[in-house]
């Protein structure tokens, strides 16, 4: 009997109940016993779901009112000292101070967990850390589960990925000092599980998929050489990648192994080299990161083979925790009909995941309906005339190297866009997006319930383009934007115009805490129908003279924020988006818009988790980015926007990029970042942001023209940009245009000192 378990469950709620009760109680309009109410429910509704559905173990302690890594630091009483606050007895508003700040500390950081957009809030851990506990309500979150009556397998993250996830402030503390005082929290916990009367925990060790070097691979081994004998089970769970030492981890003494057989399948045969006697093998064959529906048979060929072999020692999973997917599809209303058979999220993940078992324990003939719906699910999807475009096959064949290049090199381009543009020195722009106000956002609301019509809505996004451009030249600013008003979302608004993409209506995924995001479903070949910005970016240039800079989405930010297809390599889906973006850009210059921004701010996150990837992906990422932007004259500049500070080892690629002008995040970091430019010799122009637009504060110019100053003796002035260092449109206009008035006249006086005889 093959067993069945998932390793986690959205917590968000299929119509986002967490969410909206948690945003309710920071707005102190209810009280923590409502929102532990609706976390409670929804746990029980997760645990229900899974009972129901058949699967021999019940994952519990997966949940989270903000973040599980922010839990488990709570757990082992390992929380940042600034705060002052007293592990045992945190109170729910100092839990979320730790996640969101208060008035005397910022909160603590923020960060992606691996390569998905999920963040979790960074451990920070000093010599004098202790893990001698905190508040430990998560067991109740066990205990509530069992008393459902379920097979509960509680899940923590593993000891070395906690460390290893971690970050300090203290310069030369070495985080694998703690590693026995944590193991020994670990013991305790493992053994007040044991007590629980639990059998297996799932314990997750992503990290184990990282490319380690010694140090880390022996902490693996001296962490588990203890934890292994704890009177419980240990299921070690990696995903993401492959375990790159099969033969190493699996000398790991737990009692089995979770890996990843979708993202990297590879690793199979060794592990099944290596397993040890009566190991527990988690095979994660339903794809825990994206929305397709899964080809039962084509699983059932590889979940058979191992069945044979191991029996009831084969679980089945999802690769990995199904945090990453939307809920389910049960409320979808108005996604394509012709997409919907061809996906499934959380929820039918979960049924797949009976389904398998089902079929192994009982026979196809078990599943018999549900093999025939899959496989015409395959069928159709395959042979879909939706999802390829001869047309795009044809364009993407026809690439050829020439062009992804320039005319002529930075060197000649930058006299020519001089001469055409007639900028200042350290000319000022901003990064696209002016304020969403109240009033943009309703009258998108009018028009999507169709209150207002076509015309009417179109009319009011060019009054708002309108006040952009004239508060603009107001202010003085030398290149223009039109301000964004028309996109609700940059990755979304060029979804819906171009073929190949579908759209859910709840398909919401945690970003971090009561943050979702809904990304857009790439499930064809894409194909650019008609122009997607010409007319909003031609309004807006013939209200003023100074050049207005048209604003399009790069292919990898396309890419990274979407569900994308699994049935070519994201390289080739690159391509297609790349040619649509391209003709979108040739479009723009032909109706005279003479700057173009391409913005990639998710190019970094893009980088695959083993470094030994990275320039297989830098290669076909910069090529697409060049494929959109080379085709334009020498004249017209092309500006692109990445709003992050880690680009130091990334540097070579993005000068490879070849953009006239990159705008990018330093302000935070006081220009830290500049110091790589300067030393890496970038050699294209740069627009340092000289200030935090996730801030309301109105930055200074003083305090402006200090930043522009120490940016001056890193970069030559010639080749510098004054802007802030991401879109505005979270901000009020006041705010901006105090901020903005600010910075030109920061630009000025360093004009006026540049100028000035010395
Ligand atoms: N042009 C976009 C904006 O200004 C860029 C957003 C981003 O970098 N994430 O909003
Ligand atoms: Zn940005």
């Amino acid at each position: 009997m093959a067993h069945t378990h998932l390793l986690g469950f959205p917590r968000i709620g299929a119509q986002r109940e967490l969410k909206f009760a948690l945003e309710s109680f920071w707005r102190g309009e209810s009280d923590a016993a409502q929102l532990h109410g609706t976390a409670a429910a929804l746990r029980r509704h997760h645990w229900a779901l899974q009972r129901d559905a058949g699967l021999t173990h019940v994952v519990a302690g997966d949940f989270s009112l903000y973040d599980g890594m922010l839990d488990l630091s709570v757990l082992l009483g390992a929380l940042p000292a600034r705060f002052g606050f007293d592990a045992r007895a945190l109170t729910p508003a100092q839990y979320f101070e730790l996640a969101r700040g208060n008035a005397a500390q910022p909160a603590m950081e923020m960060t992606k967990w691996f390569d998905t957009n999920y963040h979790y809030l960074v451990p920070e851990l000093a010599p004098d850390t202790r893990f001698d506990g905190g508040r430990d309500d998560w067991f109740e979150q066990i205990r509530d589960a069992q008393a459902t009556g379920a097979t509960v397998k509680p899940v923590l993250i593993g000891p070395v990925t906690y460390l290893r996830l971690a970050k300090t402030h203290v310069a030369d503390f070495d985080r694998l000092s703690l590693l026995p005082a944590l193991v020994t929290a670990y013991e305790r916990i493992l053994a007040r599980l044991a007590a629980l009367g639990i059998e297996w925990v799932q314990i997750d060790e992503p990290a184990l998929c990282l490319e380690l070097d010694g140090r880390w691979v022996r902490a693996y081994g001296d962490a588990y050489a203890t934890l292994g004998r704890q009177g419980v089970k240990l299921l070690l769970a990696t995903y993401f990648e492959a375990v790159d030492d099969v033969r190493h981890a699996a000398k790991l003494p737990v009692h089995g192994f979770h890996i990843d057989l979708v993202r990297a399948p590879q690793q199979l045969a060794a592990w099944r080299a290596a397993l040890p006697e009566g190991a527990v093998l988690s095979a994660g064959i339903v794809d825990g990161r994206n929305i397709w529906r899964t080809g039962l048979r084509r699983a059932l060929d590889t979940l058979r083979v191992l069945h044979e072999d191991l029996a009831d020692r084969l679980w089945i999973a999802p690769s990995c925790s199904l945090l990453h997917v939307p809920v389910t599809l049960r409320h979808e209303k108005t996604l394509d009909v012709g997409v919907k058979p061809w996906l499934a999220f959380a929820e039918e993940k979960l049924h797949e995941i009976a389904l398998l078992a089902r079929a192994l324990n009982e026979g196809d003939a078990a599943i018999a309906d549900a093999l025939r719906e899959s496989d015409a699910a395959q069928a159709s999807r395959r042979g879909s005339k939706r999802v390829t475009n001869d047309l795009v096959r044809k364009r993407v064949a026809a690439v050829t190297e020439g062009m992804a290049e320039r005319h002529h090199p930075f060197a000649e381009r930058a006299p020519r866009q001089r001469e055409a543009l007639q900028l200042p020195l350290l000319p000022t722009t901003t990064i696209g997006s002016f304020p969403q106000t109240p009033a943009i956002r309703q009258a998108r609301a009018a028009y999507k319930r169709q209150e207002i019509g076509a015309l009417e809505y179109l009319n009011r996004m060019r009054d708002e383009i309108r006040l952009a451009v004239e508060k603009q030249e107001a202010l003085g600013l030398d290149v223009l934007v039109h301000g964004e008003a028309e996109r609700n979302d940059m990755v979304e608004y060029f979804g819906e115009r171009l073929w190949g993409y579908a759209f859910s209506d709840n398909g919401w995924v945690q970003s971090y805490g009561s943050r979702c995001v809904k990304p857009p479903i790439l499930y064809g070949d894409v194909y650019r129908p008609e122009p997607m910005t010409v007319d909003t970016t031609a309004y807006a240039q013939q209200l003023t003279t100074k050049p207005m800079k048209g604003m399009l989405t790069g292919p990898v930010t396309m890419l990274q924020w979407s569900f994308v297809r699994d049935d070519q390599p994201r390289s080739e889906t690159a391509l297609q988006l790349a040619l649509a973006i391209r003709e979108e850009v040739a479009d723009l210059e032909k109706a005279g818009i003479r700057v173009i921004q391409i913005d990639e701010p998710a190019f970094r996150e893009g980088l695959p988790l083993k470094q030994r990837d990275w320039t297989r992906y830098l290669a076909w990422a910069v090529r697409a980015f060049k494929l959109c932007s080379a085709a334009v004259r020498d004249e017209t500049q092309i500006h692109t926007h990445m709003c992050y500070s880690e680009f130091n080892d990334i540097l070579p690629a993005i000068a490879a990029l070849d953009a006239d002008v990159i705008t990018i995040e330093t302000s935070r970091s006081a220009m830290e970042l500049l110091d790589a430019f300067g030393e890496f010799a970038y050699p294209n122009e740069i627009g340092p942001g000289v200030y935090d637009i996730h801030s309301p504060r109105v930055p200074s110019v003083d305090a402006m023209q200090r930043l522009l100053e120490r940016a001056c003796a890193l970069i030559p002035v010639e080749r510098l940009w004054v802007n802030p260092d991401c879109g505005l449109k979270t901000r009020g206009w006041p705010e901006t245009e105090a901020a903005l008035r600010n910075m030109v006249e920061a630009a000025q006086r360093i004009r006026e000192q540049v100028s000035a005889p010395a």
